[in-house]
């Protein structure tokens, strides 16, 4: 059985009081239960993650939304996965498209990123999806195998067993326009036959594949109802508790 994960991903909101008050209201409210099998994960920023563990059910997961390429050193300004594990997070987001492309990240070094979670007991919510552009030209697919091929390249069996996929098309994120669960299905089927193909059927059918944009409360439930789509990495509804646990409760 896969786990159905709905993982929040602030961005870069909330003080350091105002990201408690939201996980603890988070935590109040997944308190009264959640559904089977579906597990949440809070990715709040950096500064917050320590201070949020001491706050939540040990059931509740803490990611981080970025880690360095390195191990340690002389990289100022940067956290390293390290670092984010022994603040209490057991998750880390690598490659979100914002990165990608405000950033410029590249495969390759989201590779590293993604190696060196998992070197520190990290398991990477690793985001892969296509431009407007790119599926204008129908191409997203293409897109999502070279960043799936290049960026979750060389990684053990064993190790992969750690990661989840998040697909998240551009086009969809912050701009409150959502894939059809149709657009969502088909490409996380394409996703799914790619990672059997390259780590074989029981990789793809143990990896939770994420869907990502504009996800709401209202649109959720059609989402996750297909059948290759295990949960949602939900940014702008993650930010209100309520709406946030409506959308962990729509399996
Ligand atoms: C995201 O940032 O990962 C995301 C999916 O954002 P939103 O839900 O706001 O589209």
């Amino acid at each position: 059985m896969r786990r159905k994960i709905v993982a929040g991903n602030w961005k870069m909101n909330t003080t350091v009081q105002e990201g408690l008050e939201l996980a603890e209201a988070v935590a109040k409210n997944a308190e009264k239960g959640m559904p089977e099998g579906v597990s949440i994960i809070l990715a709040p920023p950096f500064t917050h993650i320590a201070g949020i563990k001491e706050v939540i059910p040990d059931f509740i997961g803490l990611a981080a939304q970025n880690c360095a390429t390195e191990e340690s050193g002389a990289f100022t300004g940067e956290v390293s996965a390290g670092m984010i594990a022994s603040a209490g997070a057991q998750y880390v987001i690598t490659g979100h498209s914002e990165r990608r492309s405000i950033y410029r990240e590249t495969d390759l070094e989201l590779n590293k990123k993604v190696k060196t979670a998992i070197k520190n007991k990290l398991s990477p919510v690793f985001c892969c999806g296509e431009n407007l552009d790119e599926r204008q030209k129908g191409i997203h697919s293409e897109v999502v195998r070279k960043q799936i091929e290049k960026g979750l390249a060389d990684i053990t069996k064993d190790d992969f067993q750690k990661i989840i996929i998040a697909y998240e098309p551009v086009w969809a994120i912050g701009t409150g326009k959502t894939a059809t669960p149709g657009q969502a299905q088909e490409m996380h089927h394409f996703i799914r036959n790619l990672l059997k193909e390259l780590y074989g059927e029981k990789i793809a059918d143990q990896t939770s594949i994420l869907y990502g944009g504009s996800c709401k409360p209202s649109n959720a439930a059609e989402i996750f109802e297909n059948i290759d789509v295990d949960g949602g990495l939900i940014g702008g509804a993650s930010l209100k508790a309520d709406d946030f646990m409506a959308i962990a409760r729509s399996f």
